[in-house]
């Protein structure tokens, strides 16, 4: 299979051949389609299989293929939850190139930051939200951000998230967000507080195993 087949458009086969990906990695070519396709998705993948890729690069065609550019303050269309600090830097580095001459804006939050400083950086709004549970939780507690217009929630190393003891933020989450946004896990194991997590927010998952 190539990105092409997997229905990705020029921008996105352009970015990715710059980066030497030749053709799709498996969880690639299982997880593009179905996310593309719009269905709420549990992806098994572990870290090195480029399990990045296959949830960002369908989601960053969705989100292309609205106009935003014009608006004044833009609303947050795609939310990444992660567990760390290095994590959420590492996925807003792999959007920059993955969703390069996109015109996306992307911004990412994690604690260790003074809060102020990243409230400042939504005056203009963003496409894209990158960030960990606790600074999440508090951003959204002083209203500086607003989960209203999410249409893709995606949970990186769901496995880790749900183990942090944050089901009860979770759920605060989940309750701003529209009940029609679609929600894809990606982990590196299967898990009993997963499984228990997907039932209670996902609709007719589409299950992977990389
Ligand atoms: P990840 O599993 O997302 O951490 O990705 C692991 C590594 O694989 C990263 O260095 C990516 O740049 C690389 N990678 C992702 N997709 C591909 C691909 N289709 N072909 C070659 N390398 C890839």
């Amino acid at each position: 299979a190539s990105f092409a087949k997997l229905g990705l458009n020029k921008t996105l086969q352009k970015n990715t051949k710059t980066l030497g990906y030749s053709k799709p990695t498996y969880i690639q070519e299982k997880a593009i389609g179905a996310v593309l396709s719009g269905t709420d998705t549990y992806a098994i993948a572990p870290t090195g299989t480029g399990k990045t890729a296959a949830y960002l690069l369908p989601i960053l065609q969705e989100l292309s293929q609205v106009d935003y550019s014009a608006e004044q303050v833009r609303p947050i269309r795609a939310l990444f939850l992660v567990p760390t600090r290095e994590l959420a830097l590492q996925v807003e580095e792999s959007i920059g190139l993955y969703g390069k001459d996109l015109g996306l804006r992307t911004i990412s939050i994690f604690g260790g930051v003074r809060m102020q400083s990243q409230a400042n950086r939504f005056k203009r709004g963003t496409d894209i939200l990158v960030a960990t549970p606790k600074r999440l939780m508090d951003m959204l507690k002083v209203k500086t951000i607003s989960l209203e217009k999410i249409q893709f929630f995606v949970m990186d190393e769901a496995d880790r998230l749900v183990s942090m003891g944050i089901h009860s933020e979770l759920k605060h989450m989940m309750a701003l967000m529209p009940a029609k946004a679609q929600k894809v896990l990606f982990s590196a194991t299967d898990s009993k507080a997963l499984n228990k997590f997907s039932k209670e927010y996902q609709n007719r998952v589409k299950l992977i195993k990389g």
